[in-house]
């Protein structure tokens, strides 16, 4: 596999970081995921537009204009020949010396790496068929959700505690309500609403959870943003997450009791196809 790594594209094995960066050291760094769909870039816009935030919120210098980001991943989409799967791309702060809590100066060159991973069949992903099981678990992660760091630990621990109960991912729920999922956002439907957490710094601001409340509205369906609880998604009709990753998928078990019939329901499953037609049009 041929990744980048500062303005390079290596061979995996030749890509080399210094142990002194603080993505390495601290989890000082940003980071995006982007799908790629027929050769083709999945709401590439919306990830330029956060990852720009992402940077500015922790004063780091965006190292490249949104359209050298583009070039870099048609270039290493193309080198790897990737039909379905996704690019990564992360950006670290680097560091030109000693541990410091404080970050370096602004002439501190960061450490931008991305590479693709091959997912044939992405959008045909057979769970979406059947839907997803998740749990709940508490949430404790800091305060800044809405900055995508590469502080993921845990998010790994909330994916492995519903590997072990044997479902597919877990629910943060803090204060009694819902947050988002490991690595998604959540939703709950009660007849033709679709209810999700409004934003703010206690989850991250999805671009796929944007584009899908867009076509949800412009498919007169409401949309009303406010928290809810395990118990209200438990007697909901439908259930989803979102994510740039998995689009919009089906959650058909929290906590062990079926939400709806205990199958995908017609909004999500409508949602899912509108939003992959209309994401695949303009796909870049
Ligand atoms: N919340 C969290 C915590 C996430 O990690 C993700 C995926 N990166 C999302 C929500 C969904 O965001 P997006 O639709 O932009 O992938």
């Amino acid at each position: 596999r041929t990744v980048y790594l500062n303005g390079d594209y290596l061979p995996e094995t030749e890509a080399r970081v210094s142990v002194f960066d603080r993505g390495f050291l601290m989890a000082d760094g940003v980071y995006e995921v982007t799908s790629v769909l027929d050769g083709k870039l999945i709401d590439f816009a919306g990830h330029c537009v956060r990852l720009a935030r992402s940077l500015s919120e922790l004063e780091m210098k965006n190292p490249h204009s949104d359209a050298e980001w583009l070039a870099i991943h048609r270039e290493l989409v193309a080198r790897n020949g990737i039909v379905d799967g996704m690019v990564y791309l992360q950006v670290t702060r680097g560091n030109p010396g000693d541990r410091d809590f404080a970050y370096p100066g602004p002439e501190t060159e960061p450490t931008v790496v991305l590479f693709t991973q091959s997912k044939p069949g992405l959008a045909e992903n057979p769970a979406a068929k059947t839907g997803w099981k998740v749990i709940s678990i508490p949430d404790i992660r800091w305060g800044r959700r809405d900055i995508k760091t590469v502080q993921l630990l845990y998010p790994s621990m909330g994916k492995m505690a519903a590997k072990k109960a044997g479902v597919d991912d877990s629910w943060f729920v803090e204060e009694g309500v819902v947050t988002e999922g490991t690595s998604n956002n959540a939703y709950i439907v009660k007849g033709n609403k679709i209810i999700t957490r409004q934003l703010s710094n206690d989850i991250l601001h999805g671009i796929t959870r944007a584009a899908v409340l867009r076509f949800a509205v412009e498919a007169q369906m409401e949309v009303e943003e406010r928290p809810f609880t395990i118990a209200e998604a438990q007697g909901a009709d439908e259930a989803f997450i979102t994510s740039a990753s998995a689009f919009v998928m089906p959650v058909v078990e929290v906590d062990g009791k079926a939400v709806g019939a205990g199958k995908p329901g017609a909004v999500v499953t409508r949602l899912r196809e509108i939003y992959l037609d209309e994401m695949r049009k303009a796909a870049v």
